[in-house]
């Protein structure tokens, strides 16, 4: 069966068309700029290696268009701006096609943000659970209503086709209270739902289950994945379950980040408000969208600031020191709360990719029985490696994400019940 996974933004949807048989990617893409006032859309494609950049004008302002867009591009047609303006279908084949109908495409399956406390699980999507996501907009109020645009343009699309959702809370649903609640009174946990909820979990759940293939393990297996991106969260779990993980109710707890601030005295919020005179909204923008590497070193991207603290930039110094120091307080912490670690596993962007962020994150951590290999280390990148030493009592790994195909794996589980 051919999956489409849908991961929709306010302004973006990413795309991936997925073959089941051998799990391979046929073709993936993104548009950008839906219904923004930028004059042009941007849609970016690639299949079979191939790469088309095109300029939509003026054309699409919903999602439901974009998906439009992305489904006539796999199926090989593509429509000028006056087609789109008459919504006649008329369309030429262009040679990018990869489906010969859209009657291939078995099933989509949509990344959903937030799915509270209701989603423990993937699940089939229906009016419950379009009502559920609904429900849970309080608590993803950026992301929760682009997901359900995708999904309404998908099913105004792809009437007959199954859906599934996939939240990005659910992995984390199985930490005790003692982890995910806060220590305020307990009206607001039973009237509002504040709590800790975690994310990337669909992440962290491959991970978790890739760690317990490739590991050996014994029973009761401590691990602590550290999902190392623009946004970054790590998850303690004991036997591939979730224990406890750095972000809260939000993603802007935590780690430092590209452009999060992580975690802090929320005390700072009421200063700042005063001093600045700015509103609690404007101070959260600011420690989610200018804070992190960026509101250190003046740059989100982690490559950038790490030319900057090889050149001695002192602010870049300092941003890459609190980066590490943060991460290995974390990691220190995770490994106390389980009573000790088996394993620690990284994955994203500076993850996969970023030894020397890898070397930082550990250094110092020889206590806990986390040892590198400097030479694996170095050369791990974007691969499954093993990058302990061989006398480390603790296994350091590489593994590389792949939240689309774990999205592509409960869509067809879900779908073919
Ligand atoms: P997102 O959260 O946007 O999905 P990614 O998982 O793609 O993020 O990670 C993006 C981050 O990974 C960026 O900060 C980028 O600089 C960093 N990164 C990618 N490759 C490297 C590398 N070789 N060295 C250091 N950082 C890297």
């Amino acid at each position: 069966m051919k999956i489409l996974v849908i991961n929709a933004g306010s302004s973006s949807l990413k795309f991936q068309l997925i073959d089941m048989e051998n799990e391979s990617v046929i073709a993936k893409g993104l548009v950008e700029r839906i219904g923004t006032v930028d004059p042009t859309t941007d849609l970016t494609y690639e299949w079979e290696g191939q790469k088309i950049k095109q300029k939509q004008l003026k054309k699409c302002d919903t999602h439901a268009k974009a998906m439009e867009i992305v489904l006539d591009v796999l199926v090989g047609k593509d429509r000028t701006d006056a087609e789109y303006d008459a919504n006649d279908g008329k369309a030429h084949l262009t040679g990018t096609g990869v489906i010969g109908d859209l009657k291939e495409i078995g099933a989509v399956g949509h990344r959903v943000l937030h799915g509270g406390e209701k989603f423990t699980a993937s699940c089939l999507i229906d009016d419950a659970c379009i009502a559920a996501i609904e429900e849970n907009i309080p608590l993803g109020p950026l992301h929760n209503p682009a997901n359900l645009m995708g999904i309404r343009a998908c099913q105004e699309v792809l009437p007959d086709v199954p859906q599934v959702a996939v939240f990005d809370t659910a992995f984390h649903q199985t930490m005790p209270p003692k982890a995910f609640r806060y220590a305020i009174p307990n009206e607001y946990y039973t009237d509002l739902h504040i709590r800790k909820y975690g994310f990337h979990g669909t992440s962290h759940r491959y991970i978790a289950a890739r760690t317990q293939e490739l590991l050996n393990l014994p029973k009761g297996n401590k691990v602590i994945i550290c999902h190392l991106g623009n946004g970054s969260s790590l998850s303690a779990c004991i036997d591939g379950k979730c224990v406890d993980t750095s972000m809260g109710i939000t993603p802007l707890d935590g780690l430092v980040m590209g452009t999060r601030c992580g975690t802090l005295d929320p005390a700072v919020v009421e200063f700042i408000c005063n001093r600045k005179n700015m509103t609690p909204t404007e101070v959260l923008n600011m420690m989610n969208k200018k804070s992190g590497l960026l509101g250190l070193a003046g740059d989100s991207d982690m490559r950038n600031v790490c030319a900057r603290y090889d050149a001695g930039e002192p602010n870049a110094i300092l941003a890459i020191e609190m980066w590490g120091y943060v991460l290995r307080k974390y990691i220190g912490s995770f490994a106390a709360a389980m009573g000790g670690v088996d394993a620690l596993i990284f994955t994203a962007g500076i993850g996969e990719n970023d030894a020397a962020g890898r070397a930082r994150a550990v250094e110092g951590l020889e206590f806990l029985g986390i040892k590198l290999d400097p030479e694996k280390n170095a050369a791990a990148r974007g691969k499954e490696t093993k990058i302990s030493a061989d006398d480390s009592r603790v296994q350091v790994w590489v593994i590389p994400t792949n939240e689309e195909l774990a999205i592509a794996r409960d869509t067809l589980e879900l779908a073919t019940k």
